[in-house]
């Protein structure tokens, strides 16, 4: 089993979108996120393997994580117009020309589906019926990976550190999407669209933070001194976005945008922090696969369980919530050997153990 270490780091442009990553300069101080080596996405790690043991979950090739349909805010819809793969840009004129969700904010997918199938474990991962529109089925790549949106750019099936990692991807999801909101206003404000138009996009019935208007495309009403070039409205969003500092878009969200990014820098600082807790216990957690060698154990996540090996697995009940050096200690007497730190870090961070 890997032992913690202090978390890989890579560049955030080389884990987000092009924009995004330059918004996170105004966030963290390097702007450096974790390398999620495990979540391979060129190299999918979530297909069936046959080396894995039977009933070991896995996506279908058709449609890999991407049973998902993203909202894009009219920046991201311009930017995917003008940069996607020809299937991308496609894929995004056929939602433009459906109308479903189309708005001057952009195309927002209905929250009801995305709360009924994303959450749905059977179907996440290989219900074709909800692949993307936007993935391309030919070699299993996003058609708008440069202006994909928070969720799809903070999501990963695995994390090198486990939970603690998954909780500042969760925060930046957060603070992304509200951002992502705050341009998509922007836009539209600096642009002209009416203000009849801004009052159908928020509706006065609808939940804080889902700008999903009961709208009608190509409306002149809705879409003002820019109806009928609906496409120019979104590459000029696009344009627009491109032009603005980091600090520029974290003052248009606001107080709120200051208050998730402070959340996104303690999930980083508690990602940064290796010290033991002083009392560990057994967390929550299903055996599900073995071998002579190993045990396989599912903690904080069924797309992600953690091989450990037989002799560590036999003495993880001296982690009782007794002081954490008098467990190592114990565990490291009955097993023989010496059980490092490091490994009791590993299985924390994936939810077997916990602090008590
Ligand atoms: S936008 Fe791209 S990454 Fe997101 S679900 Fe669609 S294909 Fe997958």
């Amino acid at each position: 089993m890997p032992r913690r270490s202090l978390p890989l780091l890579r560049p955030a442009d080389a884990s987000l979108p092009p924009l995004q990553a330059r918004w996170l300069g105004a966030v963290l101080d390097p702007p450096s996120l974790p390398d999620e080596a495990n979540a391979t996405c060129d190299d999918c790690a979530m297909l069936p393997d046959p080396s894995l043991p039977p009933g070991a979950l896995s996506f279908s090739p058709d449609t890999r994580c991407c049973t998902y349909l993203p909202s894009l805010a009219n920046f991201l819809v311009g930017g995917a117009l003008r940069d996607a793969s020809a299937h991308g840009a496609a894929s995004v004129r056929r939602r433009i020309a459906a109308g479903d969700g189309l708005s001057p904010l952009g195309l927002v997918a209905d929250p009801a589906v995305i709360a009924a199938t994303h959450t749905d474990g059977e179907r996440f991962g290989r219900d074709p019926s909800l692949r993307c529109p936007h993935y391309e089925p030919v070699g299993g790549r996003c058609g708008v990976w440069a202006w994909r949106e928070a969720t799809c750019a903070t999501w990963f099936c695995k994390h090198t550190r486990g939970e603690r990692a998954k909780a500042l991807w969760n925060r930046l999801q957060q603070l992304l999407a509200h951002l992502e909101r705050a341009v998509a206003w922007h836009c539209a404000l600096t642009l002209d669209v009416p203000a009849g138009a801004l009052a159908r996009m928020a509706p006065l019935a609808q939940p804080h933070g889902q700008a999903r208007a009961d709208v009608t495309a190509r409306d002149a009403d809705l879409w003002g001194r820019w109806t009928g070039d609906v496409e120019g409205y979104f590459h000029a969003c696009a344009d627009m976005a491109e032009a603005l500092t980091a600090a520029e878009v974290l003052a248009l969200g606001g107080a709120e945008a200051r208050a998730l990014a402070a959340t996104v820098r303690l999930a980083a600082a508690q990602l940064d922090d290796d010290a033991l807790p002083a009392r560990v216990a057994l967390g929550r957690m299903a055996v599900v696969g073995l071998t002579a060698q190993s045990v396989r154990v599912q903690g904080y996540s069924h797309l992600d369980p953690l091989e450990v090996p037989r002799v560590l697995f036999e003495q993880l009940h001296h982690f009782d919530g007794r002081p954490v050096d008098d467990a190592l200690r114990d565990a490291s007497a009955a097993a023989g050997e010496a059980v490092p730190a490091g490994a009791v870090g590993m299985l924390l961070d994936f939810g077997v153990l916990r602090g008590a």
